[in-house]
């Protein structure tokens, strides 16, 4: 079996959502002088590929800790939105077009190229692609179980539309996953894929960065 890797590593002030506070990643202990090897780690449980639990937007949702594993496994379609330019707004219209039809059960991760730009620049930041209210009722509609998309906010940085598409999703008990990097042999393989993003188990929060793959063969 062949595991095709989407995440985006973690690393010293990698670069995070604008509004967070940095990533800090300190050796705590080192070699010769400890005998071990010991890294601090301090940042936002939103950071790197990371899933968001309904508790992230939803004051009365569950936490990430309590969904089943299950949920978190399972078969994906990737809607291929390369084809993307800054703030493109992802609407039902142009996931038709991406999508089949029956998406029951299934994850959904959304292509936009945004996982290869990731740095500090306004483009990464602020100007990319974003899932619109009215796309995310449309896939609530569908009855996917999960939307992920390889930028650090499936609904952008602009409000209120952010906090409005989280909402719908979140609400529905959709989970999200974000922050992914695809590679491009993500949109050559057979549809649907089968997705693991296995979230580290953190016991009531609203989110828990994970290691999202898809499993080949
Ligand atoms: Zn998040």
């Amino acid at each position: 079996m062949r595991l095709i890797d989407l995440s985006q590593p973690v690393y010293h002030e990698s670069p995070n959502y604008p509004t967070h506070p940095a990533v800090r990643c300190e050796v705590l202990t080192d070699h010769p002088t400890d005998g071990w090897r010991t890294e601090m780690l301090v940042f936002p449980s939103h950071t790197g590929s990371h899933l968001d639990a309904p508790l992230h937007k939803i004051p009365t949702g569950i936490s990430i800790d309590a969904f089943p594993l299950e949920t978190f496994a399972g078969p994906a379609f990737i809607a291929d939105l390369r084809d993307s330019e800054p703030v493109r707004k992802i609407t039902a219209e142009v996931l038709l077009a991406k999508l089949p039809r029956d998406l029951a059960g299934a994850a959904v991760i959304l292509g936009t190229g945004w996982g290869a730009k990731r740095s500090r620049s306004e483009e990464w930041q602020h100007l990319s692609p974003r899932l619109t209210v009215e796309g995310a009722e449309w896939l609530v509609s569908s009855g996917v179980r999960g939307v992920g998309i390889d930028h650090f906010s499936v609904g952008g940085t602009t409000e209120p539309e952010n906090s409005a598409t989280h909402s719908t999703l979140l609400g529905a008990h959709v989970w999200i996953l974000e922050d992914l990097r695809l590679p491009e042999d993500v949109f050559s393989i057979p549809q649907p894929c089968m997705l693991w993003c296995l979230p580290v188990h953190l016991k009531g929060h609203g989110g828990a960065p994970c290691r999202p793959v898809i499993a080949v063969g």
